[in-house]
């Protein structure tokens, strides 16, 4: 069933509990990189504009004592959300207790409010980790701040933690609505909707450094896929089970099997590379050679070859959805970021067809690139993108009001 937006609700004069993702790069009090508090703006601008009050929870990093407490508050991304919405942004330094209550008892309506870190109910209390575990006083706690609930944070979606699904559960029970902000809204349609009823040709495009971590991807994208590109360190295992000679590519021994078990599920739709970049060590600097599918004992494979590029190019030029998730190659380095660019590139200029990105390593290519405006949905979230494409429901999207 389709799940509640923020912009069904009717936030005029309402208090709007809003669950972002804030967790940016911080260093010595500068950001890094503003992507998520702008990701955000949506969300927050259709709740001032509409009249409501906002106020803003969100994790940043992992606080483990009260040493990280300096370097993990918001106060920095209330500055810069202040910055973006052109309009002052109050920053309360505590998300529990009387400071926190008189800050929202006096938000006029258009206010937005940031409140501390939630990680910081991770230490100095009886419960242990009360934010990360899921201390259901805790969100009960959060969910009597205010009227309705909005969840925006997707790059926390696959944990159950209180501020996004305690403070859901809680409002559902207070018969309050807990929505979906734009954000969430955007990562359901592409990376749920859209992958669970993709228009075909429907082409996944897997890469990145490990079989393991892909495992219930390609599980879930055999049968909806019609084909399945693999390049990166997992397609050495890939081509190992296939009895080709990988050297000293990337290679996990303990996945031959199921390696082979996936290739006869997937009936000639995983594609392997053909050829490959080879060198002798893994460093930028290192004597390379382009091989075939099979790789000299004193070489790894590093990035794909140009043969193998033509050829993915050549299956994605009629495809009407791709999902590309992880890097043909070791990319970070100049001379293996080929294949990672040619791909990123024939996504681009792919006309009619939806593509999505999701997360990680393929983002990071995507920027570099300079062609984000031209992908139709780059996910936010790493490890949430990762479990969305096993096909598995996440618990800070199951627990939103169906509308
Ligand atoms: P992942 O986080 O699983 O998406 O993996 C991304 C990492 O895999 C990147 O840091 C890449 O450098 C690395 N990687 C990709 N292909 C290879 C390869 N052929 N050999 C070694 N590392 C690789």
């Amino acid at each position: 069933m389709a799940k509640l937006i923020v912009s069904d609700l009717d936030v005029k004069d309402k208090k709007v509990l809003v669950r972002v993702d804030f967790n940016v790069p911080i260093k010595d009090g500068v950001i890094g990189d503003d992507n998520r508090i702008v990701a955000a703006l949506p969300t927050i601008k259709y709740i001032i504009e509409n009249g409501g009050k906002a106020i803003l929870l969100s994790h940043l990093g992992r606080v483990k004592s009260d040493d990280d407490k300096k370097e993990l508050s918001l106060k920095p991304v209330a500055e810069r959300l202040s910055e973006l919405l052109k309009k002052p942004v109050t920053f309360v330094p505590a998300n529990e207790g009387q400071e926190v209550e008189d800050a929202i008892n006096k938000m006029q309506d258009g206010d937005v409010i940031v409140l501390e870190n939630t990680r910081f109910q991770d230490i100095d209390n009886d419960f242990g980790k009360r934010e990360s575990k899921n201390d259901p006083k805790l969100g009960e706690y959060w969910a009597s701040l205010g009227d309705m609930y909005v969840n925006d944070a997707f790059g926390t979606a696959h944990r159950s933690h209180a501020s996004n699904v305690g403070i859901a559960e809680a409002m559902k029970k207070a018969d309050k609505p807990a929505a979906a902000g734009y954000l969430m809204e955007k990562e359901i349609k592409f990376l749920g909707d859209a992958v669970a009823n993709p228009v075909h040709p429907f082409v996944t495009i897997l890469g990145g450094a490990k079989v393991s971590d892909k495992i219930d991807v390609i599980t879930n994208l055999i049968p909806k896929s019609d084909h399945i590109l693999i390049g990166g360190g997992m397609a050495y295992t890939f081509l190992a089970a296939q009895g080709h000679n990988i050297g000293k590519s990337l290679f996990e021994p303990d996945k031959v099997d199921l390696a082979k078990q996936l290739l006869k599920e997937a009936d000639g739709k995983i594609v392997l590379p053909v050829d490959n970049l080879a060198a002798t060590e893994f460093s930028n600097d290192a004597s390379r050679e382009v091989v075939g599918d099979d790789i000299p004992d004193n070489m790894m494979g590093l990035d794909i070859g140009p043969k193998t590029v033509e050829k993915f190019k050549e299956i994605l030029k009629d495809a009407k959805t791709v999902v590309w998730n992880g890097p043909m190659g070791a990319f970070e380095m100049s001379n293996f970021a080929n294949g990672t660019l040619e791909v990123g590139k024939a996504l681009a200029e792919l006309k009619d067809a939806t593509t999505i990105i999701g997360g990680g390593d393929s983002t990071a290519a995507a920027k570099q690139l300079g062609i984000a405006p031209k992908i139709t949905h780059i996910s936010t979230g790493g490890g949430a993108s990762l479990q969305y494409l096993e096909g598995k429901e996440l618990p800070g999207i199951a627990c939103i009001s169906d509308k």
